[in-house]
């Protein structure tokens, strides 16, 4: 059980994405693979297995916390069951699929025995691939290589976003408004990050909360606020792109 709780530590993924998500340990690089999979010995299994297969492995047991993952972190591939408790595998495809940041991330889908609509749906959504319980770690493993040599040379994350005349490097975490480079603290990057990764969505101040500050943030929503503030300020004439919802928090673009 040690190898298995070996295999799913977090790694410090690399911030953002370079071609292919890689990532440096111990002098070698290796390609991280996220597991979202609410069964313990399923998910532990393959982590494990991935890790012998000279990948770095990550699990997770449903699609909340894929979501704080991949606001820090990039994975080569994510392997995605779609019977979750929470949000579905499909829904949380579907969310991939449409999202400016995650995108090109590939995704095999773990789908159940007979779940034929399943299978059709998801490649429909965008999988690349999928594997049906019951399978053989071996199986998966050769799948998952199959995929990352299909997908190779393709940016599978997007590491530059623009959002009107703002552009966010993750990986070299500049910032520009308009042409002038704009610096910012630590908390203001990610509170913009986060906004452009949700491009148009509406985001509470207790979600930016959660996200940015963490759960056990004792602070107050004026604390978002005044970050706001300040990032308005130094984006200057690109500024107004972030704009406040009124009684709910704030969004950018859309
Ligand atoms: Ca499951």
């Amino acid at each position: 059980m040690e190898y298995f709780n070996l295999a799913i530590l977090d790694c410090h993924c690399a911030k953002g994405a370079r071609r292919f998500a890689y990532m440096q340990k111990w002098g070698e690089i290796l390609q991280k693979i996220f597991i979202v999979e609410d069964e313990d010995h399923i998910r532990k299994m393959v982590s494990y297995a991935l890790t012998m297969a000279g990948f770095e492995a990550e699990g997770f047991m449903d699609g909340e916390a894929l979501w704080q993952a991949l606001a820090t972190a990039c994975p080569a591939l994510i392997l995605l069951d779609i019977m979750l408790p929470g949000q579905d595998g499909l829904s949380i495809l579907k969310a991939l699929r449409q999202s400016k940041a995650y995108a090109k991330i590939p995704v095999i889908l773990l789908t159940a025995k007979g779940a034929e609509y399943d299978r059709i749906n998801g490649l429909d959504l965008g999988a690349d691939d999928y594997i049906t319980k019951p399978f053989s770690v071996m199986e998966a493993i050769s799948r998952i290589k199959a995929v990352l040599r299909r997908s190779g040379g393709e940016p599978l994350q997007a590491s530059e976003i623009q959002i009107a005349g703002i552009r966010l490097h993750k990986d070299r975490r500049t910032v520009y408004a308009g042409e002038q480079e704009v610096g910012l603290t630590y908390k203001e990057f990610e509170l913009l990050q986060y906004l452009m990764i949700n491009e148009g969505i509406v985001l509470s101040r207790d979600k930016l909360l959660e996200q940015i500050w963490g759960f056990d943030y004792n602070g107050e929503s004026r604390t978002v606020d005044m970050h706001i503030k300040s990032l308005r300020q130094k984006l200057g004439d690109e500024g107004g792109a972030i704009k406040t919802v009124r009684n709910i928090g704030y969004k950018i673009g859309g």
